[in-house]
């Protein structure tokens, strides 16, 4: 490829602004000329890695055109759509230390390892600088928005409840570990706390504490102690703030305890940990009995309204509230009472996609504006059959249509080229001239025995069915749940696992079950369930704490729970192991007779 194209010209439009206008002014004129913009992303994109060895099997010598339009549709017609497999032999390469330009001319020196808790098994990708220069990216565009809705006092506190997993070098000596962590291990997460003037209750030794019981532990007992300065309450996923206020309602005496004397529970057993933390709080007992006195009212609550109650300066909660987290909304409501539930941006471990320029909208209604600097996109047009989606030719960001579907393809700065995310997004309008999308489900699917297809959505919607008669008639509330289709026995039927807490009589739970299996939509599955080609829905209730042995295990083999979300669906022999060895009833459906 001929690299003779005027690198300067477009260089503004990756300009890293400074103040909240200027940021905001930065993405609006992006989004104006969101097309334009995405051409020569791709051109920046092909320039950089001219020559790498996976460009080279496609496009081999050629000459890089002069006319984006035609560059664009070249592309799409010599580079072929390509999944994470076809670029792991690659990234295995890089992981074991081979020089050469494989995938990127800049050198890798980080791989970061995706959560894998919704494709059911982590993946290595590509970590350079230009991701944490995004995150910062996104963070303070984000902020900025929020600052015109929202405003916070500035120099004020944060109480984030963000973990980072354990960094590792692989046997060619880069580092590994997942994108959150790389993150805020970076000089990136330091400067976005200047930038936007509100910092971290926990220091670094707490957040990378790599134990995220006594993270947690140190993350509210740090909250508390700071909690008249705290200006928002944040995670990335929002698992994370409602596994945390669990958390609290186990832990509240021990923390006052800690509070009053300025001691540190013997929970923290991690040295660095112990000592940063007792460096930072002193005995006060006055703050101690206030809490003690608004935790002993709050316990007859069931904890509602927690967060304004105990941090009475907070201004809203921010996280991902949206697709797989769509569950925990309810819970975090509990908790968070009337202040506003702000939806955090739409990314993933490949690249940042989407901001969130309303943040006022509700959680349900949120859609994120594709930052066309960040990445180029394609859209990969999916249209629902009965039984399945069909899919067209990819088109790029310009030719988008409201009210469509689409299967996101990437092409990185980090080494990805037409990568299919996997995710299925609807265009829902635009802002300028850039596609908002609401985030619709992993396109996966998840439940399927025969002809009966369904994705985490139909799952989502199904359960929330359930767990609506579960609210309306017992005292009983859905703590998490998961999938499975059972083959194993003819006809296969769809097993689904409930952790519940509170009691509940065995009645209701028929009924949830019942309705559960009535309410699957897809054409294949009423037709299979009518003629007995998928037997039953099974409900199994699994005593408390299933869950979260599901969680340690994904944080045993690396995943961080900053990223962590519950597999709605799972054939893993661990998981299902652990699933019934907790199964302490079992529910069949009646419904279909
Ligand atoms: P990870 O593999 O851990 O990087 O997770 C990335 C995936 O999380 C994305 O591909 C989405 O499926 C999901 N995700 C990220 N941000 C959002 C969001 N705002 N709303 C819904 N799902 C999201």
């Amino acid at each position: 490829m001929d690299s003779a194209t005027d690198n300067k010209s477009n260089n503004n439009n990756y300009f890293y602004c400074k103040g909240n206008d200027e940021i905001i002014s930065w993405f609006e004129r992006s989004a104006e000329n969101a097309a334009a913009i995405q051409r020569q992303t791709l051109r920046r994109i092909l320039e950089l890695n001219h020559r790498v060895e996976y460009l080279n099997k496609w496009i081999g010598d050629i000459r890089l055109i002069q006319d984006e339009n035609a560059l664009e549709s070249l592309y799409a017609t010599m580079v072929p759509l390509a999944s994470h497999a076809d670029f792991e032999p690659y990234i295995h390469k890089i992981a074991d230390g081979e020089k050469a330009p494989l995938l990127t001319q800049e050198p890798i020196t980080t791989l970061s390892l995706s959560s894998g808790t919704t494709e059911g098994r982590q993946k290595f990708v590509p970590f350079t600088h230009h991701s944490s220069q995004t995150t910062l990216q996104i963070f303070k565009l984000a902020a900025a928005y929020r600052s015109r809705i929202y405003s916070i006092r500035e120099g004020g506190k944060v109480l984030e409840f963000i973990y980072s997993s354990k960094q590792y070098k692989t046997k060619g000596g880069l580092i590994a570990g997942t994108a959150t962590t790389h993150y805020y291990a970076s000089e990136e997460f330091k400067i976005k706390q200047q930038h936007t003037k509100s910092f971290t209750c926990s220091p670094e030794e707490v957040i990378s504490s790599g134990d995220y019981k006594q993270s947690t532990y140190c993350h509210l007992l740090l909250g508390l102690y700071f909690s008249e300065e705290v200006e928002f309450v944040t995670s990335t996923f929002a698992y994370s703030i409602v596994q945390a206020f669990r958390s609290f309602e186990e832990l509240w005496k021990e923390l006052c305890h800690d509070i009053r004397e300025g001691t540190l529970s013997s929970r923290i057993n991690i040295t660095k940990v112990r000592k940063t933390v007792l460096g930072i709080i002193v005995p006060h007992p006055e703050l101690a009995s206030r809490i003690e006195s608004i935790c002993e009212e709050l316990e007859r609550e069931d904890w509602f309204s927690i967060i304004p109650r105990l941090w009475p300066n907070v201004k809203y909660v921010y996280s991902i509230m949206t697709g797989s987290m769509q569950p925990y909304l309810n819970k975090l409501r509990h908790y968070a009472g009337n202040l506003p539930l702000v939806s955090a941006d739409y990314g993933s471990t490949e690249s940042w996609i989407g901001v969130n320029v309303e943040p006022s909208s509700p959680p349900e209604k949120v859609t994120f504006a594709v930052i066309p600097t960040f990445s180029y996109f394609e859209f990969i047009p999916l249209h629902r059959t009965n039984d399945d989606f069909i899919e067209d030719d990819p088109v790029p960001l310009s030719q988008v249509k409201i009210g469509q579907e689409y299967e996101i393809v990437l092409t990185t700065f980090t080494g990805l080229y037409r990568y299919r995310l996997g995710d299925v997004v609807e265009v829902i309008g635009f802002h300028k001239k850039t596609p908002k999308l609401n985030f619709i489900c992993r396109r996966k699917l998840i439940l399927t025995v025969n002809i009966d297809k369904n994705t985490e959505k139909d799952l989502q919607l199904v359960v929330e069915r359930g767990s609506q008669i579960l609210l309306s008639k017992s005292r009983a509330e859905l703590v998490d749940f998961t999938s499975h289709a059972n083959v194993a026995k003819r006809p296969g039927h769809y097993v689904i696992y409930w952790e519940i807490k509170g009691d509940v009589e065995e009645k209701v739970l028929g009924e949830c079950c019942r309705e559960m299996d009535a309410s699957f939509v897809d054409h294949g599955y009423v037709v299979s369930r009518k003629t007995n080609s998928i037997g039953p829905l099974e409900l199994c209730i699994v005593e408390r704490g299933t869950f979260k042995k599901i969680l340690e295990h994904f944080i045993g083999n690396g995943a961080a729970l900053s990223q962590f979300k519950t597999p709605r669906c799972t054939s893993n022999q661990v998981l299902l192991r652990i699933l019934n060895v907790c199964t302490m009833k079992r529910f069949y459906s009646t419904a279909y007779g």
